[in-house]
């Protein structure tokens, strides 16, 4: 993809870039109260403000509709934000570029419709505004790339990607039986460390990999509609800043107990301020010698604790494909539950006594059993074709 630098097009904003507004423009008086607060911070680059909006169910506050261009308008001539509007088809997008609207953004829920997709790149072919492309809701990052392609294929070069969190398969406050493992569902939608329930899970390794995959695509947080309330805001920005994303998208409302969508989530100008005030912002590099050579001592400890690491792996996947074989002579099945249970246990409680997240050693074992698993059933099915 050619991608343009956000510098290029977003001119003397430092890290972290700061979009905010509400969750869907309501009122002439909502938007501007809520810009002349957010203005006082003399951080927000961009205001955002949704005025089509996407629900889930009829019936809900569908956003005020064309009418909310004029109020991004007035916000821009009264505050001098740049405007950002969520746009879901060609006619919002001919509507907003008529209002002059400065950056578009495409929904979770649009993103994964690639019909939807191509609509609005269409629209866009030869107009290069700068558009925002959420995660699709589900975790498919293939669908995340395949629109930010679709735009790019339009001729858009000025592309962000919006991390918004993925759809939890457990919703918040609903919860299985947990079972001896623990439900994976609720491990994975959980903060663990605060038994905090996500409406939106992270899953971070996905713009990981996005990022991975196109190191120059800008990447902003929402953690917002990740949060969906604002217990933990700070911390998933905070996080999102340590993995070194662009900015961060965070909803506001002069008076969020009267927002007619996600009103648990948006936070006053003032609390904006607070939470802004509270981030830690680290740079991604150093030009101390100091640092550079203590950091490469350290990693090369890391390489040998590897290396280490996987001679020792190579010697348990040696015993994993005997004992494979000796359960194939004497005719006993790969699964031996008990075996199983016991390993789970023996090792949370080896790696608690040393400091080790309890989940992660559990999420850990699960993958090397998968793959003990799937050596002693292939050793035990080249065994009987050979026989
Ligand atoms: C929003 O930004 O208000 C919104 C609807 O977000 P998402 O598409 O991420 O659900
Ligand atoms: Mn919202």
């Amino acid at each position: 993809m050619n991608i343009e630098p956000i510098q290029n097009w977003l001119p003397g904003t430092s890290r972290p870039i700061i979009i905010s507004g509400p969750c869907g423009a309501e009122s002439e008086e909502q938007m501007l109260k809520t810009a002349a607060g957010l203005k006082k911070l003399n951080a927000v680059t961009v205001f955002r403000s949704g005025i089509w909006k996407p629900r889930t169910r009829p019936n809900s506050f569908e956003g005020v509709g064309s009418i909310g261009l004029k109020w991004l308008q007035e916000v821009k001539a009264g505050f001098g934000f740049l405007t950002a509007v969520e746009v879901a088809n060609a006619q919002h997008v001919d509507e907003a570029l008529n209002a002059k609207v400065d950056i578009l953004w495409i929904g979770a829920r649009t993103t994964v419709n690639p019909f939807s997709v191509q609509e609005i790149a269409d629209a866009l072919q030869g107009i290069n505004v700068p558009v925002m492309v959420k995660n699709p809701i589900h975790a498919d990052l293939q669908l995340w790339i395949g629109a930010l392609e679709r735009l790019n294929l339009a001729g858009v070069e000025k592309l962000v990607a919006v991390h918004r969190g993925f759809f939890a398969s457990t919703q918040p406050g609903i919860h299985s039986n947990p079972g001896i493992h623990g439900n994976i569902d609720s491990a994975i939608t959980k903060d663990h460390t605060t038994s905090f329930n996500y409406r939106n899970p992270p899953h971070w390794e996905l713009p990981i990999e996005l990022k991975t995959i196109f190191p120059q695509l800008p990447i902003i947080c929402d953690p917002s509609h990740i949060c969906g309330s604002r217990e933990l805001l700070l911390k998933v920005s905070q996080k999102a800043l340590d993995l070194n994303f662009e900015g961060l998208m965070i909803e506001s409302h002069y008076n969020p107990a009267l927002a007619k969508s996600d009103k648990n989530q948006q936070l006053t100008p003032e609390e904006l301020r607070e939470l802004l005030n509270s981030l830690i912002v680290r740079t991604a590099g150093s030009t101390s010698e100091e640092f550079t050579n203590k950091l490469e001592s350290l990693r090369k400890s890391v390489d040998e604790i590897d290396k280490e690491l996987i001679e020792c792996l190579a010697r348990r996947m040696e015993l994993i494909e005997q004992i494979g074989i000796y359960k194939q002579e004497n005719n006993i099945t790969v699964l031996q539950l008990e075996r199983w249970l016991e390993i789970l246990q023996t090792r949370t409680s080896w790696a608690e006594a040393k400091s080790i997240d309890k989940e992660f050693i559990q999420k850990l074992y699960k993958l090397l059993h998968k793959e003990s698993i799937r050596l002693q059933t292939e050793v035990m099915n080249e065994r009987i074709e050979k026989s």
